[in-house]
């Protein structure tokens, strides 16, 4: 007999799981996505907005196999091979993927503001073998030694050419066995703890991950049908995250909806790509809600040419009294929040209202628990987990759990335990009607504006500086940011260096989004006696001062 105390408490979603919820055995990512595409071949699935460039469904389909044909017959990539996209979110950008996938290959998304040393680092631990760029981007890849496509300027029409892979030379991919559980996506995050891991994705894990997340979103928004009306998504979240290239390019194509591709965020451009795209749904970070809240729209946001029926924001916490403040300033657009991580393919618990039977998820909750996902919340000192409005360490577990750290077989045990529990280093609860909030983040990572800022790996950069003895790296709030990273830093004996001066050695080395933008001297890190940084203590000790 156990006691009550040593039972799991695990919650579930209330919707049973029905053939809606559950996808049918076998499907591929591309199947799943591009379903039904012969109904819908002229219908515009990605438009540039920079420069009006647009391809429907029809040519979508079309460049697909062109692009499959490339880089089977030009490149030699086989099923298995790792093809880095390290690109801006442009109208293109989902074809790449598309056609890397469908012939078994694997799509590894990588940031194009990252520094050279960083992609170096993702190109040797994935083995890549290419690398797909733009002009801009190629200098930081010159030097890989691997096979590299490059976007260039075609001077005879003064648009884009996508070099030979867009175009069809008469050959053909072969057809490819693929199978649901073969990886087709290596993003890269640093989990609870270290630095950046490639996270194998299968096909499994994001079909069942969209049909969890669709099926509310369609039966929310349109009746359970794919509606005529289409709906116009705002592509502007990074396509090499998880959140861009499934919650965004996959969602919206396999709803046969049109993604309004955005490559960098501002908040002029935001407003007026808005109105003249008619967007209805945008998928956005909590600054961004922010800055909407806070600023001037201007005399010439003209509201009643507003179609947004609803704002998603994902990747770091956003506050009760934001959420409030925008609703009041956009009534009629609802705010939804979800929760998620690459490690689990994309989204967990997310705001679904009609599938419970019950009005929107509560303001400040981060939504309801995925129909066909296990949770619970675990106490991280007993490794009980806790019964309803009790907080503890979120632990998940469903189809879409990656299938593990990519050649990292210690990282993955440390993640996913034997039972299959994906352990999130978030600290979270569930109330009694079933909505989920997010107290706190328990493990290292930073959130920079909803980006990924590992501590590990700034720590490395600070310590091989000759002045410096020992390094720490923290989150400090930041209205705007959500986190900073700050650095905690112990100068070796009779080294003098100033704040700046460390500020700008990080910032010659790392990506941008990455930068140390606080620095503190200290006389020691304080760490645990097997040699763990106390970041806690640091951040009690930190933040307070
Ligand atoms: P990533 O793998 O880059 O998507 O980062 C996942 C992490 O972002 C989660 O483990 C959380 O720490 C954080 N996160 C994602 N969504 C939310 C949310 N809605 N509220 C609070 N934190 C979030």
């Amino acid at each position: 007999l156990t006691s009550p105390q040593e039972q799991d408490h695990i919650f579930r979603s209330t919707l049973p799981l029905n053939p809606i919820v559950v996808p049918p055995k076998g499907l591929t990512l591309h199947g799943y996505v591009l379903d039904n595409i012969e109904d819908y071949l002229h219908r515009i699935a990605l438009i540039d907005s920079s420069n009006g460039r647009h391809y429907t469904y029809g040519q979508v389909q079309l460049l697909t196999k062109n692009i499959q044909a490339g880089l089977w017959n030009q490149f030699g990539i086989r099923k298995g091979d790792v093809v880095i996209v390290l690109l801006p979110n442009i109208a293109e950008y989902f074809i790449f993927v598309l056609g890397i996938i469908s012939i078994g290959a694997i799509y590894s998304g990588s940031n194009p503001a990252a520094h050279e040393s960083e992609i170096q680092r993702q190109a040797e631990n994935s083995g890549a073998k290419l690398v797909i760029t733009d002009l801009k981007t190629y200098k930081k890849v010159e030097a890989l030694g691997l096979p590299v496509v490059v976007m260039g300027e075609d001077v005879s029409d003064g648009s884009y050419c996508y070099l030979s892979l867009f175009e069809a030379d008469g050959s053909q991919a072969p057809t490819v066995d693929i199978s649901e559980h073969d990886v087709c996506a290596l993003p890269y995050s640093s989990g609870t703890t270290g630095v950046s891991k490639g996270v194998m994705i299968t096909h499994r894990n994001i079909v069942a991950n969209l049909n969890q997340t669709l099926a509310d979103i369609e039966r929310a928004y349109r009746g359970g049908v794919i509606p005529d009306d289409e709906s116009v998504v705002l592509g502007l979240m990074p396509f090499f995250h998880i959140y861009g290239i499934c919650g965004i390019c996959c969602a919206a194509m396999r709803l046969k909806g049109k993604v309004v591709v955005m490559a960098r965020y501002n908040f002029q451009e935001f407003l007026d790509i808005l109105l003249k795209y008619e967007i209805t749904f945008a998928p956005i970070v909590p600054p961004i809600l922010l800055q909407l809240v806070k600023k001037d729209l201007g005399e010439n946001f003209d509201r009643s040419k507003l179609k947004l029926k609803s704002i998603l924001t994902a990747a770091a916490p956003l506050g009760i009294e934001l959420q409030r403040a925008f609703e009041a300033k956009f009534p009629g657009v609802e705010v939804q929040q979800a929760y998620g991580l690459t490690e689990y393919s994309c989204v967990t618990v997310s705001h679904c209202s009609p599938i419970h039977g019950r009005g929107p998820s509560k303001p400040g909750s981060v939504g309801f628990i995925l129909p066909g996902l296990e949770v619970k919340f675990v106490d991280p000192n007993t490794g009980l987990s806790l019964p309803a409005n009790t907080p503890g360490e979120i632990f998940v577990r469903g189809e879409s759990t990656m299938k593990g750290y990519f050649k990292n077989p210690a990282a993955t045990a440390a993640t996913i335990d034997f039972e299959g529990w994906l352990h999130t280093g978030d600290i979270g609860y569930i109330d009694n009607d079933g909505d989920v909030f997010i107290v706190e983040r328990m493990k290292e990572l930073i959130k920079y504006k909803g980006f990924q800022v590992p501590p590990a790996e700034l720590e490395a950069v600070l310590i091989s500086h000759p002045a410096v003895a020992d390094a720490a790296v923290i989150p400090i709030p930041d209205e705007e940011a959500g986190e900073i990273p700050g650095a905690c830093v112990v100068l070796k004996p009779d080294c003098f260096i100033s704040p700046s001066e460390i500020q700008a050695f990080v910032a010659s080395k790392v990506s941008t989004y990455k930068q140390v933008r606080h620095v503190e001297f200290l006389a020691s890190i304080p760490k645990s006696s097997s040699g763990k940084i106390l970041r806690r203590v640091l951040k009690e000790q930190i933040v307070k001062d």
